[in-house]
């Protein structure tokens, strides 16, 4: 056959960047099972169980938790064009490229928009949302937890808080924070929320978890408006996931096995064991980094451990050594977006690439690169340090 293209020949990547993370084994046996219909009674099963795996890694009682058809974005689009309608006004807290992207999608669907904004790599204090919640009265207020353009962590709870006693509802991204960082829907008072698959669960992207409280659907069923968007609207994919089971699109049959699978694994590790598993790999590989003389990019004490933005070291050619690593060692981090193009490396250890001997060969495969680029250290020493932290674990 002359005229095809050549058979499927992907390479074995570690993938360290900011997502996709490297899909679990099992995952992708879950991947691989016979399709089979979208209302067969074996598929509602599966559908059912996993909704109740979603309630639990979301921590909430939510009736309204399920997985939107498409990626993380997916999910952010169907929070915001549910809960808002023309000309609401809504709070947008923009630290890094997903914030903004929020304040995109917000104002698209007719939203008045108004933005906060803090440096890169910093996170909102609840004063400053006190103080923006004064002097603009929003429907919703939508804020990044783990903003995987920084590597910054920001706390929700407080900041829900303040949301609420202004009135309003509180989206939160958790598009990179599910599975990584404890998330806590019913605790912390999320009204809505949205993840994706491919960056702690261990999933390939495709669909996109969310959850809304009592209080978000009260204001989705008593709309005056229809929503915007006939694929992401939520009351009509209610009577799909509820007990109708109303036809409204296919659903992708394989990507909810997956899901399905990804999620058994992270509560069958456990979750509170997941996230110190995530803490351990990166404070491991925050020393090895640090004997490198490479430090971290986000605020202290707001570092996410499955996303490490890191500066680049000065004279070392950002391209040539992601090059070399992807080449050579079959490795892939990321770069720097926006503010931080060229100025930093984000690599991840998120879900299933979260592991010991990914740290170890990162480091050793940097070691090597940043030696021949002419950066100067003693041979090995990042390697002890991160292998201090886990014999300090082990302990
Ligand atoms: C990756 C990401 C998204 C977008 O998800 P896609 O799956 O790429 O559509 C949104 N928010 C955050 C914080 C992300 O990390």
């Amino acid at each position: 056959m002359p005229d095809l293209p050549p058979p499927l020949d992907t390479p074995l990547r570690t993938l360290l960047g900011p997502g996709p993370s490297d899909t679990h084994p099992r995952v992708l046996a879950a991947l691989a099972r016979p399709t089979i219909g979208h209302l067969d009674p074996e598929y509602l099963r599966i559908m059912n169980e996993l909704q109740q795996m979603l309630r639990r890694v979301f921590r909430t009682q939510n009736p309204m938790t399920l997985a939107i058809s498409g990626t993380g974005s997916a999910g952010m689009e169907a929070a915001v064009v549910n809960l808002i309608e023309p000309g609401d006004s809504m709070l947008v807290c923009v630290n890094g490229v997903f914030g903004g992207r929020m304040a995109d999608v917000a104002g698209r669907a007719g939203a008045n928009v108004t933005k906060i904004e803090c440096p890169w790599g910093e996170v909102f204090s609840v004063d400053d949302i006190k103080a923006a919640l004064e002097t603009s009265r929003p429907k919703v207020v939508g804020i990044v937890m783990a903003e995987t353009s920084t590597g910054a962590w920001q706390p929700i709870e407080e900041i829900s808080r303040v949301v609420h006693e202004a009135g309003a509802l509180l989206l939160v991204d958790v598009v990179t924070s599910l599975g990584g960082v404890p998330v806590e829907v019913d605790a912390w008072n999320i009204d809505a929320i949205y993840s994706g698959t491919q960056k702690c669960l261990g999933c390939p992207p495709g669909l996109a978890p969310v959850s809304f409280s009592a209080r978000a659907m009260e204001v989705i069923l008593n709309r005056r408006t229809k929503v915007q968007s006939w694929y992401l609207d939520i009351s009509m994919l209610a009577s799909y996931w509820g007990t109708e089971r109303v036809y409204h699109h296919t659903a992708p049959i394989n990507m909810t096995y997956a899901l399905y699978e990804a999620l058994r694994i992270v509560l069958e590790e456990g979750l509170d064991a997941c996230f110190a598993r995530h803490r351990q790999n990166h404070l491991a590989l925050r020393a090895g980094l640090e004997t490198l003389g490479i430090g971290m990019a986000a605020q202290e004490g707001h570092q996410l451990p499955m996303l490490n933005a890191v500066h680049i070291p000065p004279g070392i050619d950002d391209r040539a050594i992601r090059k070399g690593l992807l080449d050579r060692f079959n490795i892939e981090i990321g770069g720097g977006l926006g503010a931080f193009a060229g100025k930093v490396w984000r690599i991840g250890l998120m879900g299933h690439s979260s592991r010991r001997a990914n740290v170890l060969l990162l480091l050793s495969a940097l070691e090597q690169l940043l030696q021949e680029a002419g950066h100067a250290f003693e041979p090995g020493v990042s390697l002890a340090a991160a292998g201090k932290i886990y014999s300090a674990a082990a302990k």
